[in-house]
């Protein structure tokens, strides 16, 4: 079993300087770090990433944080410029919006892409210090598509694989992008990528097949192979999970249950209808809004029968962008309290900042209704968290855009909508609010069932038994090819 290598634009902690020589360790949330930290400490291995923190490491908080991880840790250090033209500019300015299919969000600055490729050199650095052969090296996510160019450039010649966990954009989109060409090739030097859904990855191999005349695409049923400059580079769908179990745990406890029972109590003779996001753009919330107000214009049996709750995490405030989108949400709820509310009836409960995990799941667990209308989205998660906690009589509903990566494997259950089309979403919120308790629970119990079996642990084994051959095959190249040299 070879050493695991992961890295990922940031560490899974952040160091944060409250003040004056005062640091904080905010360790990560989530499935991914729950899933690949216990696959570290058994195999042995290193994380290398970004602790969040511009300019220089401070060492001691480091060393803190850390301490008794089980595996070693590497950070990759960033300026102040370098984390604004590279993590702000290319990867959430460019390339964020672009793979989401929001062109016109794009802000094609040249100078963003040569502080990307720097940076992605910096991580290739740090890797080609701490990898040995045989490591299997997994490199994730959009900030760091380049990684193995600069890692070929350095003459490591180590199996590469890579996991993008955003969607990848159909070609007449990608044509877009200025350094299509080179981004492409840059991929290319992996050996194996991965993605979330079908679609994202038939949009991949689209665009290599339109934008570089010497790679050829095999026709294949499983796992893709793809020809360019004497390899073979392999590239699959692996449809990220969550960690079932403790969601679904949590979601049973008696502080998620008395937290669940006080926000009913709050709204009695209401359907609680559920939004939870980052402030995204990407996450369709105006046009969520929009199409409720709709909802509540033409159909007036909704009215103080139902309340969205809408729950928005503060994110990128830096891009002025997310500035004058989280203005737009705030005009929008007022419109609608202003218009509809009565004495005894706030129609949207509107909140602008993190839920901790037991208030999440308590919200999970109370809101009979789920709104999850990305415009695009790689999975969405906070769909798959919703049905594990749905556990009461799994009578939770959830409405889910038909471009969120999750509807690939709820469409079973979910109700599905085009989040662009206003009226139609309108509509499925009464169709919701009326749906028989029967058919809530027959949808809710086939999304459980492949929220249960495909969890983040069956993605993290699924990836790494494809990688894994990868891995075995370059060790013995290179050890024949050093055999070579020796005799
Ligand atoms: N989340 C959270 N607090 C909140 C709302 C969401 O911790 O108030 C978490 C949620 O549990 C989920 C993540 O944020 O794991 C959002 O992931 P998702 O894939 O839905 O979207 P992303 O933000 O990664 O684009």
């Amino acid at each position: 079993m070879s050493r695991l290598i992961v890295v990922s634009n940031r560490l899974p902690f952040a160091l944060d300087l409250t003040s004056e020589d005062l640091w904080t360790v905010t360790p990560a949330a989530g499935g991914l770090v729950s899933a690949i930290e216990p696959v570290l400490r058994e195999r042995g291995g290193t994380w290398i990433g970004w602790p969040g923190v511009a300019g220089e490491i401070p060492r001691t908080p480091l060393e803190k944080a850390t301490r008794g991880a089980g595996y070693a840790v590497v950070p990759v250090s960033l300026s102040k410029a370098e984390r604004d033209e590279f993590y702000y500019g290319y990867s959430n300015e460019v390339i964020w919006p672009l793979f989401h299919d929001l062109q016109n969000f794009c802000h094609f600055e040249p100078a963003f892409w040569e502080t990307y490729k720097t940076v992605n050199e910096r991580y290739a650095d740090a890797i080609a210090r701490h990898c040995q052969l045989g490591d299997f090296i997994w490199v994730h996510d959009y900030h760091l598509m380049y990684v193995a160019q600069a890692l070929r450039a350095r003459r490591v010649h180590a199996a590469l694989t890579f996991f993008l966990h955003i969607p990848f954009p159909p070609f007449d989109i990608f044509a877009k992008l200025p350094q299509q060409q080179r981004l492409l090739r840059a991929l290319l030097e992996f050996d194996l990528l991965g993605f979330q859904t079908r679609r994202d990855l038939r949009n991949f191999l689209q665009c290599v097949r339109r934008v570089l005349s010497d790679a050829e695409v095999l026709p294949s049923a499983g796992i893709q192979r793809i020809h360019y400059g004497g390899r073979e580079i392999r590239a699959s769908r692996f449809p990220i999970g969550i960690d079932f179990e403790s969601f679904e745990k949590g979601a049973v406890s008696e502080e998620v249950a008395q937290r669940t029972r006080k926000l009913r109590a709050a709204f009695p003779g209401c359907q609680l209808m559920l939004g939870a996001d980052r402030l995204d753009y990407s996450k369709g919330i105006p046009e969520r809004l929009r199409a409720f107000r709709d909802a509540l214009e033409r159909h007036r049996e909704l009215r103080g029968r139902v309340v969205l709750i809408q729950n928005v995490v503060p994110s990128r405030v830096e891009i002025p962008r997310y500035h004058e989108f989280k203005d737009r949400i705030d005009r929008l709820v007022g419109d609608i309290n202003g218009r509809f509310s009565t004495d005894t009836w706030l129609p949207v409960h509107y909140r602008f900042r993190s839920l901790n995990r037991d208030d999440l799941l308590a919200h999970y667990r109370a809101c009979e209704i789920a709104l999850v209308t990305p415009l695009k989205d790689g999975m969405n998660l906070v769909a798959k968290e919703y049905c594990a906690c749905s556990v009461d009589k799994n009578d939770g509903v959830l409405i889910l855009s038909q471009f969120a990566g999750a509807a690939e494997q709820l469409k079973p259950g979910a109700v599905l909508v085009n989040p662009y089309d206003v009226e139609q979403v309108a509509d499925t919120i009464l169709k919701v609010f009326r749906m028989s308790a029967a058919e809530r629970s027959a949808r809710m119990k086939r999304m459980r069932r492949v929220v249960r079996d495909e969890n983040v642990f069956w993605w993290v084994d699924s990836f790494l038994k494809a990688g894994s051959q990868l891995t075995i095959r370059s060790a013995r190249i290179a050890s024949r090819r050093q055999a070579k040299i020796t005799r």
